[in-house]
């Protein structure tokens, strides 16, 4: 061994540091960061070439979630009434543990949640709080379609129960599978029909705050809604963190009992009766029955955020514009002072214990589905479908021979060997 002079000690240990420097200041700023942590204080130097990294907004598929973040994306903020701008009733839940849950999936809801580009083998959970079109008309595209959109796995939806048994859970989606028969047939025989396996879990109506999920450290209960009968409310807790989700429902006594603490509260709120008569053209005595009875006023809304006291408020359910909004705004503000949203699609909430953090999702308006996460299994489809005689006998022979050069090529292109199965047939020889 050398033994090394003070003065080589010292330049070994200058050029050590200088290559430590070089190495952190060329590192590239990772574009990808919890959102939960607050902005770091103070000016800061961005590099002039490399990401830019604080994001007012929420751009899906690039920011990781922190093992103890709760991430809710609203996929439907509005009413039955379609509109562009607001799908009805559905949001998402996404846990730091990678559980991802579904709530409420109302009309136009689907594309909302396609454009944040999830593999839907991560979305299998859905829970209807009710059975109104506005809450879960979407539910019958994403099950059915689900397989050509890349999902592999069984679909679970969670549901009450009904007055009577033909109004609950278990027979709407039976009546479901009934009324889409053809489809559930002739899509199942085309593409990977495991996507098509559902499991419906029925749960009281009636329940109060009773465990209707216990999976992987989360617990998701129920309560009464009051929104005719048979509609409910859910909690979500997980890692200390807590989640209120109304769906429909008037303020009522089991909400105001067991929705506090909530860290995200998210509950239905209508604009006043007066702007119903003006906007929807309703009956007078039908805008206060719709928008006080069977929903929940906007003062109503702020006065039962008053009693629970979450950590946020989230209200939705009602056209969110410039002139609704404060409108709405104004009359919550009567009965409750702690912090709010006023929801509309895409909104999005980072939740952790240091507290929450909203934003506005950019989607991807122009989304192909996600990539499979499990290798296909697509039937043979001549074989998996019986069709008839009379549409094999109509395939036009011009058409298919070109149909089948295609073919041919694409085999060549692909080191395949598949076999036209309609446009095959004017070619076969006859028996
Ligand atoms: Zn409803
Ligand atoms: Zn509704």
């Amino acid at each position: 061994m050398t033994k090394k002079n003070p003065f080589q000690l010292l330049l070994g240990f200058l050029l050590g540091m200088g290559v430590a420097i070089m190495l952190l200041t060329s590192l590239p700023e990772s574009p990808i960061q919890s959102a939960g942590a607050a902005s770091p204080a103070g000016p800061q130097q961005w590099s002039r070439t490399g990401p830019f990294p604080v994001h007012e907004v929420y751009y899906p598929g690039t920011e990781t979630l922190a093992p103890d973040e709760m991430r809710v994306v609203a996929c439907g903020t509005g009413m039955p009434q379609p509109r562009l701008k607001q799908a009805a009733a559905c949001f998402l839940v996404e846990l730091g543990n990678g559980d991802k849950f579904i709530f409420d999936m109302g009309e136009g809801s689907f594309e909302r949640i396609m454009a944040l580009g999830i593999p839907l083998d991560q979305l299998d959970k859905v829970f209807l709080g009710h059975l109104h079109l506005d809450h879960a008309g979407d539910f019958p595209a994403f099950y059915f379609t689900g397989p050509v959109n890349n999902r592999l796995t069984p679909l679970r939806v969670w549901g009450p129960s009904g007055v009577k048994p033909e109004w609950g859970t278990k027979a709407w989606a039976g009546y479901m599978q009934k009324q889409w028969a053809w489809e559930k047939a002739g899509r199942g025989s085309a593409v990977d029909p495991r996507g098509l396996e559902l499991e419906v879990n029925e749960f009281d109506w009636t329940g109060v705050n009773k465990v209707i999920y216990n999976e992987n450290g989360v617990t998701i209960r129920s309560l009464p809604a009051i929104h005719l009968d048979q509609s409910v409310s859910f909690l979500l807790d997980w890692n200390g963190l807590r989640f209120a989700f109304s769906s429909d429902t008037l303020p009522n006594k089991w909400w105001r009992e067991h929705a506090t603490n909530a860290d995200l509260s998210i509950h239905e709120c209508f604009i006043p009766p007066q702007m119903m008569v003006e906007r929807y053209g309703m009956a007078p005595s039908e805008a206060v029955m719709v928008g006080t009875q069977g929903h929940t006023a906007a003062q109503a809304f702020g006065k039962i955020m008053s009693l629970t006291k979450p950590k946020h408020a989230v209200c939705y359910h009602f056209q969110n514009d410039f002139d609704t909004q404060i409108v709405v705004a104004e009359e919550i503000r009567k009965t409750y002072d702690g912090p709010f949203d006023l929801a509309v699609d895409f909104m999005t909430w980072n939740v952790t214990k240091d507290g929450i953090r909203t934003r506005m999702a950019v989607p991807n308006h122009e989304s192909f589905p996600a990539p499979p996460q499990r290798a296909k299994q697509p039937p043979d489809s001549m074989n998996a479908y019986k069709w008839t005689e009379f549409s094999l006998s109509g395939v036009e022979p011009e058409s298919a021979a070109v149909t089948n050069a295609l073919i041919d090529a694409f085999n060549k292109q692909n080191g395949t060997d598949i076999k036209p199965g309609l446009t095959g047939l004017p070619f076969k020889k006859k028996e």
